[in-house]
């Protein structure tokens, strides 16, 4: 939405303090349920009101149009709203998993423009941080004008493991208009002739992510993952797996060590992992560094994400389990070596709290950069 600067807007803001949430800390009832991107707020309030025994949060990321909401929801005197002033992507940072039981969202920018695409709030990596704070079946509701953005939404949404349910193509002439609480955009277009798309998006138990151990059945998909990986490390000059690797029998022996890994979604296998523990000899010499302890540690080895997935915080999943994994067993750190091009999966070493450490050296006798997370 957007709007002139507003007079005032951060004093305005500032004087709304109460209404707008900084941390989870603050939020005193869950579940929760969401609407993101609302504007001026018409919607929230009105369905606030409907609902006085449900708290309510509105997120939007314009702060001169949050004021318009908040002020609105504060003279009509409304208890149960309060606010977000901030970006959708950030949503991981207020909750956690199962604080959301419902998310709303109306008319949310279409990003028509090719390349743009990641931008939709409807895109993957937005609704994989919906699953890590929806509750299990927990939904999203959606509302567009706009056809491109709501075909798209349906592929991702699906792609996502999640369930459509009440999908209509003429929100005003269908079941669900009895009910319908028109936002200030609706208003807006269905007064132009547009037909709006609905639907609500069920977030099964299984859609989220799982990691679990990987079997010979497994190996399949993963050899699938690893051949769409090594495309893609060659098309972007990376000389790491090149070769075939990882040969089937390393990916054989991971599974009978009880070292193979994979993440499933929807019953699909969407990453592999290996956790290799005990000593790996290529650690025993390091260059240009040193390990910074010596604690029993495991290795993750052959880490992959489906192609489909990738940008989704698999690679986090992943590195969260296996430190959860080696906790349990007593373990002191999690290592791990990538080839210096790598920039991929050094950025992801180095978010998930792996620090570099210096060179390793492959039974091959190419080098490696080697990487070390202490677990406490
Ligand atoms: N829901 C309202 C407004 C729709 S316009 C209605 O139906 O009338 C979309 C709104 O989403 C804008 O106010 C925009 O600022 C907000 N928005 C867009 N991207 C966002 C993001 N990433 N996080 C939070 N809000 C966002």
């Amino acid at each position: 939405m957007r709007m002139r600067k507003k007079r005032n807007g951060d004093k305005r803001l500032r004087d709304l303090s109460d209404l707008i949430i900084k941390s989870r800390a603050e939020i005193v009832s869950f579940p929760v349920s969401l609407e993101i991107g609302c504007g001026k707020g018409a919607f929230i309030a009105e369905l606030a009101k409907r609902e006085p025994d449900k708290s309510f949060i509105a997120v939007e990321k314009c702060s001169d149009v949050a004021v318009l909401a908040a002020e609105n929801v504060a003279r009509a005197g409304i208890g149960n709203v309060r606010f977000i002033v901030g970006d959708a992507a950030g949503l991981g940072d207020y909750f956690e998993k199962g604080d959301v039981e419902r998310i709303y969202l109306n008319f949310s920018d279409p990003w028509k423009k090719s390349g743009q695409f990641k931008r939709r709030l409807t895109y993957r990596s937005f609704l994989a941080v919906y699953k890590s704070i929806l509750c299990d079946g927990g939904s999203i509701f959606f509302k567009t004008d706009n056809e491109p953005l709501f075909d798209f939404s349906l592929e991702e949404f699906e792609f996502s493991g999640f369930e459509l349910r009440g999908v209509t193509r003429d929100l005003h002439a269908s079941e669900f208009a009895a009910d319908n609480i028109m936002t200030e955009y609706e208003k807006n277009f269905s007064s132009r002739g547009f037909r709006i798309n609905r639907c609500e998006a069920f977030l099964p138990a299984n859609a989220n992510p799982r990691l679990r151990p990987a079997t010979a059945d497994d190996l399949p998909d993963a050899g699938r993952m690893f051949d769409d990986a090594r495309e893609y490390l060659g098309s972007h000059g990376v000389d790491q797996w090149q070769d075939g690797y990882p040969p089937r029998e390393l990916l054989e022996e991971d599974v009978a060590l009880g070292a193979a890994y994979v993440v499933e979604i929807a019953g699909r296998p969407v990453a592999y992992a290996a956790l290799r523990r005990g000593e790996d000899p290529t650690y025993r010499v390091i260059r240009d560094g040193a390990w910074p302890d010596e604690k029993p540690y495991a290795t993750v080895h052959r880490m992959v994400v489906d192609r489909g997935h990738k940008g989704t915080g698999l690679a986090a999943f992943v590195f969260g389990e296996f430190a959860r994994i080696c906790r349990g067993e007593g373990l002191g750190a999690l290592r791990c070596d990538t080839h210096r091009d790598n920039r991929s999966m050094r950025r992801a070493l180095e978010k998930n709290g792996f620090a570099e450490c210096g060179t390793i050296y492959l039974e091959s006798g190419a080098a490696r950069v080697a990487y070390h997370k202490p677990l406490n």
